[in-house]
């Protein structure tokens, strides 16, 4: 018997509806499932929307060149959504800071980072404490200096969820099924059974699994290696002349360990700030705690940032592994499901380079040299026999 979709992709994320999108015209049968209400219930509206692809030490090796590879066809992919949903997404091109808060950070910075970056041939400079706060006059008197990388963007994710979902809700979309649970996926002999929580089955010649940190069950992963790490966020109200000029991120250390630092500008004034990195941790309820640290951390960098109004709180997951990677990649000898999960922090930077590598899986395209690394790094059964080990949070 015929099965009932082309392919069916689980999951209403930035990922699954990116495919979905790209694929559009394509294949003319296509299912879309999500557990929530809406697409984009996940993460990828809770995301602060740096594109940042040389941040954070997981990106001073291969994935900081799929994470370029990304950036670079960022603004040819907003530009098309943003045209075909007819919703503006603004793209700052802030550049990003990246600041140190104190002399050692400013060192590592120096010796550790800028090499990498130069031998990427990117322009990055790296700035003493007077001229980081001429870039970004919000920085408070304390800060040792930075590192500017002026290629950084910014946009604000639910921007982009709203257009996706626009154009899936529209003429030529997939069969949508909202409020509707995957339970498992299984391959047969001539197709795959996708089986909902209500006890319906389809069927499908391919499926891909983009369910975020909850990929974990319907992919059979271990609970080391796709894991969610719950991350609380702010948002502070336009201040008039004390607009955010450049995105800005800063490790602070102190003995609870380390916390992430982030700030990045909206067009209107707002900044969105924060950000906790909770391991292990599956809910989306914001805390008063989280509130109170994050609120902390930002002043430390930012002097009295951390005083303007604060008009919303929120809490999202990322889907965490254990190397820091993606996985994305075809699961079974057949090739019918494709695992497209796991982009940790950096699942809005990767999103054009996931979407376009998962077409050219899905549509049996070729793959350029530049393809296969990113194919390389990423692979799914990288994990088998133990695996890369745990890398440090990064966003
Ligand atoms: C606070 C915070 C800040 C962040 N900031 C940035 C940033 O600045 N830059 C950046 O690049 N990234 C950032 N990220 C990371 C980014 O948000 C994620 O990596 C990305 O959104 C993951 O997208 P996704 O589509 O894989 O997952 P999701 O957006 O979580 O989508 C997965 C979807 O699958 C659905 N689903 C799950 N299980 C099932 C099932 N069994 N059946 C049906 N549907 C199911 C879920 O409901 C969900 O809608 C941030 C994340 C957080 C939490």
């Amino acid at each position: 018997m015929a099965s009932t979709y082309d392919l069916i992709v689980v999951g209403g994320g930035i990922v699954g509806c990116g495919i979905v999108e790209r694929l559009r015209g394509e294949l003319s049968r296509v299912c879309l499932v999500e557990q929530g209400p809406r697409l984009g219930s996940g993460a990828s509206s809770a995301a602060i929307g740096g594109i940042n692809p040389h941040l954070g030490d997981d990106c001073m090796g291969p994935l900081g060149l799929m994470a370029q590879h990304s950036r670079e066809l960022f603004p040819a992919w907003i530009d098309r959504i943003a045209s075909v949903s007819e919703r503006a997404i603004p793209l700052l091109p802030t550049g990003l800071l990246q600041v140190a808060a104190d002399e050692k950070e400013l060192d590592r910075l120096a010796n550790e980072v800028m090499p990498v970056l130069a031998g990427r041939g990117l322009g990055a400079e790296l700035l003493d404490a007077r001229q980081a706060r001429a870039k970004e006059p919000l920085l408070g008197p304390g800060v040792a200096g930075g590192l500017f990388q002026p290629a950084d963007l910014a946009v604000e994710p639910p921007l982009i969820m709203d257009a996706l979902s626009r154009i899936l809700t529209g003429p030529g979309g997939p069969e949508l099924l909202l409020d509707t649970t995957v339970t498992a996926v299984e391959t047969g002999a001539a197709d795959v059974t996708v089986v909902l929580a209500d006890g319906r089955t389809l069927t499908a010649d391919r499926v891909v699994i983009a369910a975020g940190h909850l990929s974990r069950h319907l992919l059979g992963l271990p609970e080391d290696v796709l894991f969610p790490i719950k991350g609380q966020a702010l948002e502070f109200a336009p201040r008039p002349g004390r607009a955010l000029s450049v995105q800005c991120d800063s490790l602070v250390v102190d003995d609870a360990g380390e916390h992430v630092v982030f700030a990045v500008p909206r067009p209107d004034g707002r900044i969105a700030a924060g950000v906790t990195f909770e391991v292990g941790v599956d809910d989306t309820v914001p805390t008063e705690e989280a509130r109170r640290t994050n609120l902390h951390h930002l002043s430390l960098i930012f002097g009295d940032l951390a005083s303007a109004p604060v008009t919303r709180v929120w809490a999202g997951i990322r889907p965490g592994t254990r190397d820091a990677v993606p996985v994305l990649g075809h699961v079974d000898a057949d090739r019918r499901i494709l695992a497209a999960t796991g982009h940790y922090g950096m699942g809005i930077t990767l999103a054009p380079v996931t979407i376009d590598l998962a077409a050219k899986l899905l549509l049996g395209l070729p793959v350029t040299d530049d393809d296969q690394r990113d194919l390389d790094i990423t692979r799914p059964d990288r994990f088998d026999q133990g695996g890369p080990s745990w890398a440090r949070p990064t966003i």
